[in-house]
């Protein structure tokens, strides 16, 4: 007799069985019945629908779950085959390509040690461990090998066997890491393996069927990753890849990494002179002449947005007692991200927010109902110990400052205010030059302080401002902070990637936590409600999102250097200098370049760094009294009067582009 696991809910009969066994019953998702004889496979089962379909079927779904071409029906089944095309099939399609690394890999160096390889967004990767450093021609050959490899059309074929069966197979071909692996798995579980000729790879699957369906694909990089993540590990190479169904879809992949490539704020960081990192101060910006003022004038902006919504400035300490961290939950939360220092047998965090510390200036003098809002903002400088594996460059730090601010307010205000926020970060975001923007509602986390009931009412104030002003906003289950839910904004840039930058956080709980009060109407004693907001989020980050949207030429405003004036030789001098006067007391910035250099190359010098306007002086300009200007995209203005030219500076460019 043979035994089977069955779905269906009646007990069957001896007779059933058979009769059950010998054709199973398969639903498609058009609601098609068919039945097939047992150990019919999921490419029999394409292949009866049409031959068309199991020419490009890569996997198929049994009862909605993935699984390979060759395996056998043995049950009444919701049966749907997965195409090529299909995006779980194309993320098939790249998970493939991850065991040809490992195919070619060993081909080429038969002493490495694969690790693994898993599908990534628009890719995969193979974690190697190899004494040979792989550089870019080696990625070439490797692909090359991968190339050779695919044409051959060979079969991949799963074999399904025990974790002491695998372990055999991997203990033959010394491969510690995958060795690693299976000691983990529970004695009893399945392992499958996968043979691409006489390479053996490990893997949940499904693959597809053959190399004939690995095409259009590309090895990107490698970089350095430590096993498993952790840095006491030893550190593998990462080899990554990307794959598309089509050759023009992976073209203009490749296109879109390589403009993202040259608009890498750190980068371009170099080549505008704008800041630098370095290994003293990891996550630490060093911000240059440039950059700075690039950071001032942003400052200055949001400065003035904060001052005509109605917040005040105010500015609290960096590193505050352990007690009132503990008080507000964040000496939990935080955890290791928290910088500490002790001093005279006391323990102090360096703040990693600056919300405790807005609590203590609202507690300064007991506050009526009727300065109610009170909005306090800072620049808030904080310190955060991200893993050093995470940072990168501006866009994940461990340094900052937050362009953050609390409203203190009623609960009868939350809407209100709520939609002034919702507003106000709109516009801002559209001033500095994003204009799709999605909005997200973050609701309760698992690990979180406050009543069932506050987080009902609090989820509830967030939807329905939400619900009013941006109503195609998505739902974020568990996003939430740990003291209220959230709303999030996210843009997306001209590459089309997106950034989380602002957030409104609703807040029952920091307040009483913090002893925070007012008197009410009534005159009795009441807690304020908090919102929390920023809606740069950080101002570091934010400059590097804004320098890789743009491409390094920011808008005119946000330019470090407006305008440079170039000689052409040294008895232009006197000239250029008046000039530079005139535009400086026109409260542009502008500068001078004198160097003894030949002008076609400062010119050259000046577009890479992005200079909007070069203002040239030689002979003509002196001896009419005018200047020339080259803009940055090549337009000439040949022999204009400066305040002419001031002029249309003024009408034109000093606005956000
Ligand atoms: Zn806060």
């Amino acid at each position: 007799m043979v035994e089977v696991v069955g779905s269906s809910p009646i007990v069957p009969t001896n007779d059933f069985i058979l009769l059950n066994i010998r054709m199973p019953k398969i639903t498609l998702p058009d609601g098609q019945e068919k039945e097939f004889p047992l150990n019919t496979t999921l490419f029999e089962v394409a292949k009866n629908i049409s031959n068309s379909l199991a020419k490009v079927a890569v996997a198929g779904k049994i009862n909605g779950k993935l699984r390979d071409l060759s395996v056998e029906i043995i049950d009444n089944t919701r049966v749907e085959i997965i195409k090529k095309t299909d995006e779980e099939g194309v993320e098939i399609v790249r998970h493939s390509f991850a065991h040809l690394i490992g195919h070619a890999i060993k081909q080429l160096y038969p002493e490495a040690k694969m690790a693994i390889g898993p599908v990534i967004k628009n890719g995969f990767y193979y974690d190697i461990d190899c004494d040979k450093s792989f550089n870019v021609e080696d990625l070439s050959a490797i692909e090359n090998k991968i190339n050779e490899l695919i044409k051959k059309n060979y079969d991949v074929i799963r074999k399904v066997v025990t974790p002491k069966e695998a372990l055999d197979v991997f203990k033959k071909r010394n491969e510690p890491y995958k060795q690693e692996i299976i000691n983990e798995i529970p004695e009893g579980e399945e392992i499958a393996l996968y043979f691409h000729e006489e390479y053996i790879d490990m893997c949940r699957g499904p693959h597809v069927p053959n190399t004939k369906f690995l095409k259009h694909f590309k090895l990107t990089k490698v970089s350095g990753a430590y096993w498993r993540g952790n840095s006491d590990n030893k550190m593998l190479q990462r080899i990554y890849g990307t794959a598309w169904d089509t050759k023009e879809e992976l073209n203009s992949y490749i296109e879109k990494i390589e403009e993202a490539e040259k608009n890498d704020h750190r980068k371009l960081g170099k080549q505008l002179d704008l800041f630098h990192f370095q290994e003293e101060a990891p996550g630490m910006v060093f911000w240059h002449s440039k950059g700075w003022t690039v950071y001032q004038l942003l400052k200055s902006f949001m400065r003035k947005i904060n001052f005509d919504a109605g917040y005040e400035e105010i500015n609290t300490p960096q590193i505050l007692d352990r007690t009132l961290w503990e008080k507000s939950g964040h000496w939990d939360k935080f955890g290791d991200m928290i910088f500490s220092t002790h001093s005279e047998k006391r323990d102090y965090a360096v703040k990693p927010m600056s919300c405790p510390g807005h609590l203590q200036v609202f507690n300064q003098g007991l506050k009526s109902y009727k300065e109610l809002p009170l909005k306090l903002c800072e620049f808030g400088l904080v310190h955060r110990n991200e893993p050093s594996g995470t940072l990168h460059g501006l866009m994940r730090a461990r340094q900052f400052v937050q362009d953050d601010a609390h409203i203190f307010c009623t609960e009868s205000q939350l809407y209100d205010e709520i939609t002034k926020l919702i507003k106000l970060t709109f516009k801002v975001y559209e001033q500095l030059g994003f204009k799709n923007i999605k909005v997200a509602l973050s609701t309760r986390p698992e690990k979180k302080v406050g009543s069932e009931d506050i987080w009902n009412k609090s989820e509830k104030i967030l939807s329905d401002t939400l619900k009013e002003n941006v109503p195609n906003f998505i739902t974020l289950p568990g996003e939430g902070a740990f003291y209220g839910p959230k709303i999030e904004f996210t843009l997306t840039d001209s590459l089309s990637r997106e950034w989380q930058c602002g957030t409104v956080q609703l807040d029952f709980s920091m307040p009483s936590a913090l002893s925070a009060k007012y008197i009410d109407e009534n005159g009795d004693k009441a807690v304020p409600v908090m919102i929390h907001r920023a809606i740069l989020g950080s101002m570091e980050r934010f400059i590097g999102i804004l320098i890789e949207h743009y491409g390094g030429k920011l808008p005119f405003w946000l330019c470090p250097e407006q305008l440079v004036i170039v000689n052409i030789s040294d008895k232009h001098i006197g000239f250029a200098k008046d000039i530079n006067e005139i535009f400086k007391k026109n409260a542009f910035r502008s500068s001078l370049d004198l160097r003894n250099e030949k002008i076609g190359y400062k010119i050259r010098e000046l577009i890479i760094a992005k200079v909007p306007y070069i203002v040239i002086i030689g002979d003509k300009e002196v001896s009419a009294g005018k200047i020339s200007v080259r803009e940055y995209d090549g337009t000439e203005h040949n022999l204009i009067s400066a305040t002419e030219f001031i002029e249309k500076l003024k009408d034109n460019a000093i606005t956000v582009n």
